[in-house]
């Protein structure tokens, strides 16, 4: 018989009833130490202080209005996202595939509004992802995501990730735009050589086609600034942005230049949460707190510090970790064992990582972990590595 919730997933028979800052609590009263934040979702940690009480707060006052009316809460972030980003405009949507499903239509609509529509084809990644809607998982271009839900959606083509000529080559004169994550999360903790996302900006730019960027996963500090490009001293025309945004509330927001956005006039696009209060009074207090002054560098430093330690101890383990890859609190283990297997090892040590392609384990802590959650994951690694190599 099939089961009341539909068996989409491969679960873990564990269950969560109460987190509370890099750590979850089990039904079963056993204690984890949190470093899949449910994802890359939940940056300030469960339960934050702050964002309880602004929830609490929304909650007694307004959840839900229409977007037939200004919501003071969406100008209020997207000032902010505004002001600290490459972005003019946002649109507030529910999900990252939410998000990437607008970039997808802003890059159509801005050749259309242009006089060329025949400009609607995006050149993604091998290796990408972007969400699980019929355009996302086109975007994605992974096999298993769109076995058995042909036709797929029309007009994504895919190049190596990293590999600039061959993106040249892809390039027809019906492009309207390049799509990349800069650095690939599900594909594996692939990160973009800041050289190659700047040669796609130029390249773009001689094109005349819009670079958009996936930061649903590297953005909201998970790489140690707000988002992943600014390493790379470049911007976006056009950014998709969720996962950590909302601190665990379902929100996401698609930012975009000016020109980018210019196709976008009332009535071209919508959503009936998107950008809700209660949306709205999470993300205000999520940017509130990694914009106070020295957040993002304490997750730069404490970044380093795992990075460190966990490099340390993979070489200890040639056998099993072969390497560590990633920036910032986005880490991925490239397993010698089935990462499956390491997961499954390390949750059962009391460590919550996050499988991902290539064979790679992910650490996607919060951004709030200090010193003491660093050697306490360090010490289960180290346990494990070695129940391993026994
Ligand atoms: C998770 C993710 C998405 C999809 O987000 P959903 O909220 O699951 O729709 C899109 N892009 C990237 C890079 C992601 O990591």
């Amino acid at each position: 018989m099939i089961p009341v919730v539909m068996p989409t997933y491969a679960r873990a028979d564990l269950a969560f009833e109460r987190g509370e800052g890099a750590w979850l609590f089990a039904t079963d009263g056993r204690r984890f130490l949190d470093f899949g934040s449910g994802v890359a979702v939940t940056a300030l940690g469960h339960c934050h202080p702050r964002l309880v009480e602004a929830l609490r707060e929304q909650a007694g006052k307004l959840w839900h209005c229409s977007n037939l009316y200004r919501v003071p809460g969406q100008e209020k972030v997207a000032a902010t996202l505004v002001e600290h980003t490459f972005a003019d405009t946002v649109f507030f949507c529910n999900s990252g595939a939410e998000a990437l499903e607008c970039c997808i239509k802003m890059a159509r609509k801005y050749h259309h509004a242009g006089g060329n529509p025949e400009r609607y084809r995006v050149i993604c990644a091998d290796g990408a992802f972007h969400g699980r809607t019929l355009a996302t998982v086109a975007a994605g271009g992974q096999k298993k995501h769109m076995e058995g839900f042909a036709p797929a959606v029309e007009g994504f083509d895919h190049v190596p990730y990293g590999n600039l000529n061959a993106l040249r080559d892809a390039i027809t004169p019906e492009t309207a735009a390049i799509l990349v994550e800069p650095v690939q999360g599900e594909g594996g903790i692939v990160p973009g050589d800041p050289d190659y996302l700047r040669r796609l900006r130029a390249t773009a730019d001689e094109f005349g086609i819009l670079l958009m960027f996936d930061e649903v996963q590297t953005g909201m500090g998970r790489t140690g600034t707000l988002f992943a490009h600014q390493q790379a001293g470049i911007a976006p025309d056009i950014m998709g942005v969720a996962k950590g945004l909302g601190g665990g509330f379902p929100v996401g927001a698609c930012l975009a230049t000016e020109n980018a956005a210019r196709g976008m006039t009332a009535g071209t696009h919508g959503s009936t949460f998107g950008g809700n209060p209660l949306a709205m009074a999470a993300a205000g207090t999520v940017l509130d707190v990694m914009l106070e002054p020295g957040f993002l560098e304490r997750v730069e430093n404490v970044a380093r510090l795992l990075r460190d330690r966990v490099e340390a101890v993979a070489a200890r383990f040639p056998h099993v970790i072969e390497q560590v890859r990633g920036k910032g609190l986005m880490l991925g283990l490239k397993c010698r064992i089935p990462n499956t297997e390491l997961s499954a090892r390390l949750l059962a040590n009391g460590l919550l990582t996050v499988g991902a392609g290539d064979n790679v384990v992910r650490l996607l802590p919060p951004l709030i972990i200090g010193e003491s959650e660093v050697d306490e994951a360090v010490a289960i690694l180290s346990r494990t590595f070695s129940e391993v190599a026994r």
